[in-house]
Parts: structure tokens; sequence; C-alpha cells
């Protein structure tokens, strides 16, 4: 669906990546404060900014592999250009190894190809030359800053228009002065809001482990972000747990975070590469280990007779569960995948789990006495059994079907040990799939945007 453009007015959309380092900075900081310039200049908003986050194996990711894409409407692009390149450059962490990339796209609808590269962006590895490449061919501007690895985040962010499901953050942001020091939060607020606001949002806190998990806890300008189904429930929670602390304010994004986007493909065995993301359908061929540490590894085999080895962390929780898996069951397995270097070979690292059909345990056990009803006892190899009261003989085992300790079901990480991408639970069947038209539809919620 294209945006609307209207007489002189041109439709821009920004986006950029790869502004901050582990460090300090933070690319939603920086859109915060690109959104803050924009709105003094008067350009209309077609959509919420999006955070959408990338593939989460790429190993150069400074964390949760973010990226940014504003989409606006104006008549002074050039200005604004000028402001983004210089904005850019001076907000960016550079000097700790920051590889920032900006890419400004003009145009009413998104072209196929860029949608393409942007759902590669999610699942795959892609190369900064096929970024540029599609550039050139689509007129799209980029500016590299450091080695400029980030236009690959800034094109890809373009790309996504996260037309079906989404959800929405309202990030809060810290001042400067505050930069570094604890975070102060109140517990109970936050554990009850979780409660009050179930299941409208998601990830605020983890009863489990008494943990609050709306804040990070790194030197960077976020306070605290709630995640949810909708701006006015992500806007009023915040609210809700406001700080003593006094803020820079927040804004809220538009997001793919909550929505599994990453796994959605079943991955082939000629598509089973180092970092990618997908799901697999298999069937479990050797029984699963604990090693040390706790983590669960085991065999599958997809419906091509290929066989991977699959391992679960032990920070997942799935451990339990899968080490209760057998030779035979019918599992999907939404999975990163990793290159287990001693054996030069491909892992597969479980995300989610789903147990689609159990096999049937069948085990030999020692008969049992007709007339005692006691079990027999083994005279030794290939002797038989006797029934110790009365000595009475039998000569085999007899087969019985055990009853298995495990159900069918989805089984997800537990919450402490989520990636952004991962869909919780309750969020199964909650997924938005009507064509979000931005502005069109409905114009963005008034206090989407709020500098304190
Ligand atoms: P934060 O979450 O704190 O914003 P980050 O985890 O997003 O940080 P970045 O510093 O943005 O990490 O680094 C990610 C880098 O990886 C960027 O340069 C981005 O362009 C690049 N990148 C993202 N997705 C892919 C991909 N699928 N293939 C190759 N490179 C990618």
């Amino acid at each position: 669906m294209p945006y609307e453009s209207k007489d002189d007015l041109k439709v821009i959309h920004i986006g950029f990546d790869d502004t901050d380092s582990i460090s300090g900075k933070c690319t939603t900081n920086l859109a915060f404060k690109v959104v803050s310039k924009l709105t003094e200049r008067g350009v209309t908003f077609i959509d919420y900014p999006l955070l959408v986050r990338l593939n989460p194996n790429i190993p150069w990711k400074t964390r949760g592999n973010g990226a940014v894409c504003i989409r606006i409407r104006t008549d002074s692009s050039e200005q604004i250009i000028e402001f983004l390149l210089k904005i850019i450059k001076s907000e960016s962490d550079l000097v700790n190894g920051a590889n920032p990339g900006l890419a400004i796209f003009e145009g009413e609808s998104i072209p196929f190809s860029l949608r393409q590269f942007s759902g590669r962006a999610m699942n795959d590895v892609v190369k900064m030359e096929e970024a540029e490449k599609l550039a050139v061919q689509l007129s799209v501007q980029i500016f590299k800053y450091g080695q400029g690895l980030g236009i690959i985040g800034a094109l890809a962010s373009i790309g996504s228009l996260l037309e079906g499901d989404h959800t929405y953050e309202a990030i809060a942001y810290r001042k400067n002065e505050y930069l570094g020091s604890p975070r102060m939060l109140d517990k109970s607020k936050v554990s009850k809001v979780d409660i009050n606001t179930y299941p409208f949002t998601f990830n605020c806190y983890d009863k489990i482990h008494d943990r609050i998990l709306i804040a990070p806890h790194g030197p960077d300008p976020v306070f605290c972000g709630i995640r949810g189904e909708d701006p006015q429930i992500v806007i009023s929670t915040l609210h809700e747990v406001m700080p003593v602390e006094k803020l820079e304010g927040y804004m809220v994004f538009r997001t793919n975070q909550g929505t599994g986007m990453h796994l959605q493909n079943e991955l082939s065995q000629n598509e089973i590469r180092t970092h990618r993301a997908g799901y697999v359908r298999c069937t479990v061929t050797k029984k699963p280990v604990i090693i040390r540490g706790g983590h669960v590894m085991f065999e599958v085999s997809d419906f091509s007779n290929n066989q991977y080895p699959v391992a679960v962390y032990e920070p997942t929780g799935l451990g339990d569960v899968a080490s209760k898996l057998l030779e035979g069951d019918s599992i999907d397995i939404g999975v990163g995948v990793s290159m287990n270097t001693p054996h030069r070979t491909n892992i597969l690292n479980v995300e989610y789990l789903s147990i689609l059909k159990i096999a049937k345990e069948i085990v030999n056990i020692n008969p049992l006495c007709n007339k005692c009803k006691k079990r027999m006892k083994s005279e030794g190899k290939n002797k038989g059994f006797q029934c110790k009261i009365c000595g009475d003989k039998k000569y085999s085992k007899i087969s019985v079907t055990n009853i298995r300790d495990i159900q069918l079901g989805m089984y997800l990480p537990c919450s402490k040990a989520h990636r952004h991408l991962t869909k919780p639970l309750h969020r199964f069947g909650m997924e938005k799939n009507y064509p979000h038209v931005p502005n069109i539809i409905k114009p963005l919620h008034s206090d989407w945007f709020k500098r304190f």
C-alpha cells in the first residue's frame, strides 16, 4: 500500500543503524533525538518510528540487532538530510567501534526488492556489497561512517513494513546526568502492572525469578521500555511505573519484537548455514544427553533424512522438557544455527520447541507370575525367569508401553532468556494480521512522543 504524498510534499524514509557500542550510546535514543528535531520542523510522521530487530544470530551485533526507520512527509528533505548527516556523526559512538550507516529513500511505496532484502536480513547474513548494489539500483542514498556496516540494517529497516504481526514499545530515556547510575524502579509497581495489563503487555516482570524485565543494566540512555499490543497500553503502563528520576522523555516505536518473525521460515538442508534463523520440522534420532553445565544435546533428522546435532542451552530453561524426548518423537524447533568449532559442523541452538507427536516407549520387563501376581526374578543370562514364591518359570521378557512424562505443545524459554524477537506464549493467537496502513486508517496516538 503506498504512503500518500501531497502536492509538493515528499515522502522520505530514513533508516539508520550501528550507531552505538557496548560502551555507550543507543540507536533508539538517537531516533528520539532525530524525532525531537523533526517535530520542531513540523514534519508529518506517517508511521510510528520502527524499531526493527534483525537476525539475532549476527555475531557483530552490539546487543539486540535493532535498526530504526522513520517515515515522514516533508517539503524540506534537503535540509533534513543535512541535519541527519550531522547528527549521525556527532551522536554515534564512533570512537568505540560503531560503524553507522544512514539510508534515505524517497518514494511513496517501498520496492519489492527492498522488502525482500529486509526479509533476508531477518534470518540470514547479508553482505555489505549487496546492500550497496541494491541502494544504487533503487536510488537509495546511503552514507557510511567508520566501516559503514550499519547501511545493512539501515536499508533493512526501510524495507520492513511490519504489515502483519507487530507490537509497540514505549521507551523512556534518561537525562545525561543520570547515565551510569542504577535505575530505581519500584518492583512492586512493575509486578502489579504486569498482572493488570496481561495479556496486552509482555515481558515486564519475571515472576519465577522475581526480576524486572523492563530496564537494561548498562550505561546506555534507555531508562526502561514497556512492550505491548498497542500505543495506548504501552504509554499508560509507562506512566504507571514512572520513576522519581527526571527523564528526558519517551517515544513509542512500532516493532517486530515479540513476533518470532526471524523463525518463520522452514530451513531445508541447504539453508542450514552458520548464523541462520528459522525452524526445522524433524524427528528425534538420538536420545538427549545432559552435559556439563546442564545443557542438553540430541540429534534429529528432517524428512529428507539429513541428520543434525541440536543443543538446548541451560539458561533457556528448556532442558527439562528436552531431556525427556525420545527417538521417534516428532518436533518443530525454532533455531539459530551456529558453528560447533571443534567439529567444524553446524549445530542447531533451540529457541523454541514444539512437540507434535510423542512416540510410544516400549520397554521389556520381567514377566509377572500368573498365580502370585508378583514380578519374576531373572535366573541369569538366557536362563529365563522364576517366581520366588511358587517357583513357576517363564522364558521371555514381556513388552509394555511406558507412560511418557511429556506433553504435546509449544515450549518457550523462560522470560529472562527471551530474545527481543521471542514470541511469548500468550501472544500465539493474538497476532495482528491485517495490513497496517499508517495514518490512512488511524492517526498516530497524540502522546506517542514526549519530551519532558
Ligand atoms: P543495539 O541493539 O544496541 O542498537 P545492535 O545489537 O543493533 O545494537 P549494531 O551496533 O547495530 O548492534 O550492529 C549490528 C550490525 O550488524 C549493523 O552494522 C547492521 O547493519 C549489521 N547487520 C544487521 N543485520 C544483519 C544481517 N542480517 N546480515 C549482516 N549484517 C547485519
